[in-house]
């Protein structure tokens, strides 16, 4: 059944989440929609890559919002609606023990034709025991035991699974230090014959190096994970010898990003900034810079891709042509513009009952509600926001779900509750349930403005304004992530403070002077330069800033090489 992809040599793309539709919960974020957006390009260029997850028959969570608190829900789902069953079946030795592990093959398809294969990893068979049934059960659920069992499932059983099912491998590429574990596999299969030269390492690194990648996602050392010797050792027994993997993985602990580091000939960041920070925090590798780009047809809504069409035919092939918007009548723009923020207007109204007006700007807040993302900032002095809207009018909708540990991260979300209602009166506020890749679309179409405040330098990349800049929407943004590439001030959207200004210092105040002196203004009162601006952010950033870009680089840097 899968020979149509097992004949030919392919990337395999290891992801501990991936984003294949809205519909399907093994993604909590932007790693894994950037992962589903990997494999959606690489559909859509005909580059060959097989990508390895797991099941996550239970989801991330669903979000509901009772009383301004994040309920969670689990969000069970069924594979056997969208994948077939695969026949092979390999076993991971965990504890002593086998834990047997099949898979499920989902095969995307992209709108230009193209397929790729994805295989998501699933432990909950009846040969387990009920707790190793479980392994694949929850995205970023459990305590460190359970993330390390995923790990193993992910990084050795994957390995192993696509030995099974016959894949010819050329190239690894892990997505984020959760699969690093396959260069263990790696090094077990490399492993050179004793005595064959004493002054060897019994491991052929440089062999498993030769064929991995590795890209870094997080400039924040807690988002490394990180296993005691003794629990890996007490899971793993003597499934690698420990002396050689402390001087891989780190002494202290087994660091996922150190292995992957030095295991893989080929590293990079995910934006130029990111890989400088990646630089600093491991000095001494050569991390390369690939920013991050969003696929093309997945981020658009369907009144841009229809003018698009028209105007710019190829444009999913090769979104380069979005730097010839010009060709593109300011009229049409707008009439495309006012589709999506009708519909958004509309999935408001369902949502949460509120009415929110098609002539008044919209701001748009949507991420991961943790604290570096300060989704705050914009409430930092009620009294001047109410005085900016009364003088010029905006209205605000946000979205985002905290990980269930994240305590702060749902405090936030309540305190944010609280400052909307504050506002209601004077500014019309919406904080919708449940982010999704479905209603991120309506979102980042939908608004006028789409606003991101993280605390400098946190944001590795960040997408969301990306998939904007395919709708039109510039960003009023911190000069973070991708946006110290992409922001070209007053041209392409706007800049919250400077670069430099490493101490986030007065970043409220120089929000609401931007707001106030320059970004309202342009909007109500001067139509046709801010329409200037949308399709600057189409031109200038849209066509540079997407998965087509990406996947081309990796291709003819990473992977070819
Ligand atoms: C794009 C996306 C993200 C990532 O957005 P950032 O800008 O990186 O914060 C997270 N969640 C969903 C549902 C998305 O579609």
């Amino acid at each position: 059944m899968h020979y149509e992809f097992t004949h030919q040599q392919r990337i395999a793309y290891f992801t501990m989440e991936i984003a294949l539709k809205s519909d399907i919960p093994t993604y909590s974020g932007g790693l894994g929609v950037l992962a589903g957006d990997v494999m959606r390009a690489s559909a859509d260029i005909q580059l060959p890559l097989v990508a390895v997850s797991l099941v996550s028959r239970a989801g991330y969570f669903r979000q509901e919002i009772r009383d301004g608190r994040q309920v969670e829900h689990p969000d069970m789902w069924d594979p056997a609606k969208w994948a077939f069953p695969l026949d092979a079946k390999i076993a991971v030795n965990m504890e002593g023990r086998e834990v047997w592990v099949r898979g499920w093959l989902y095969v995307l398809t992209g709108h230009l034709g193209g397929k790729e294969p994805i295989i998501l990893l699933d432990t909950d068979l009846d040969e387990n025991r009920p707790e190793d049934r479980e392994i694949t059960h929850y995205l970023y659920g459990g305590d460190q035991v359970y993330r390390l069992k995923q790990e193993i499932v992910l990084g050795i059983g994957g390995l192993r699974m696509l030995h099974a099912l016959g894949f010819q491998v050329r190239q690894y590429h892990m997505n984020e230090g959760h699969s690093a574990l396959l260069a263990l596999e790696l090094l077990r299969r490399f492993a050179r014959q004793e005595n064959e030269d004493e002054n060897l390492l019994s491991y052929d690194i440089p062999m498993v190096r030769s064929v991995c990648n590795f890209t870094t996602h997080t400039p924040i050392e807690a988002g490394h994970d990180q296993f005691p010797y003794e629990l890996v050792q007490n899971i793993l027994r003597d499934f690698i010898d420990f002396n050689e993997l402390k001087a891989v993985a780190g002494e202290e602990r087994l660091n996922m990003t150190k292995l992957a580091l030095n295991l893989s000939d080929y590293v990079n960041g995910v934006a130029m900034k990111h890989a400088e920070i990646s630089r600093q925090m491991y000095p001494g590798y050569h991390v390369h810079a690939v920013t991050n780009g969003v696929h093309p047809y997945t981020w658009t809504s369907d009144s841009f891709a229809s003018l698009y069409d028209h105007h710019l035919p190829g444009w999913c092939y090769e979104p380069q042509l979005l730097v010839r918007v010009d060709q593109i009548p300011d009229e049409a723009i707008w009439r495309a513009h006012r589709a999506s923020k009708l519909a958004l207007i509309e999935r408001i109204k369902t949502l949460c009952g509120k009415d929110f007006s098609a002539e008044i700007p919209i701001i748009g807040f949507a991420r991961r509600m943790t604290a570096y993302k300060r989704p705050e900032l914009i409430f930092s002095d009620l009294e001047r926001i109410r005085a900016i809207a009364r003088n010029r009018p905006f209205q605000i909708v946000m979205a985002g779900k905290a990980h269930p540990n994240d305590e702060g991260g749902k405090q936030l979300i309540e305190m944010l509750h609280v400052h909307l209602g504050n506002l209601s009166g004077t500014i019309n506020t919406a904080f919708l349930p449940n982010y999704d890749m479905d209603l991120a679309l309506s979102l980042v179409s939908g608004v006028d403005i789409w606003l991101n405040t993280p605390l400098r330098p946190m944001e590795a990349s960040g997408t969301s304004g990306m998939k904007a800049a395919f709708n039109g929407v510039p960003s009023l943004s911190v000069l973070d992530g991708w946006w110290i590439e992409g922001c070209i001030e007053g041209v392409t959207g706007w800049a919250v403070g400077n670069a430099s200004d490493q101490a986030n210092g007065d970043d409220a105040g120089l929000l609401y002077e931007k707001l106030e002196k320059t970004v309202l203004p342009l909007y109500h009162d001067d139509r046709s330069g801010w329409i200037t601006v949308m399709k600057n952010a189409i031109g200038k950033n849209a066509s540079y800033f997407n998965s087509h870009r990406m996947m081309r680089r990796y291709a003819t840097e990473a992977y070819v090489r």
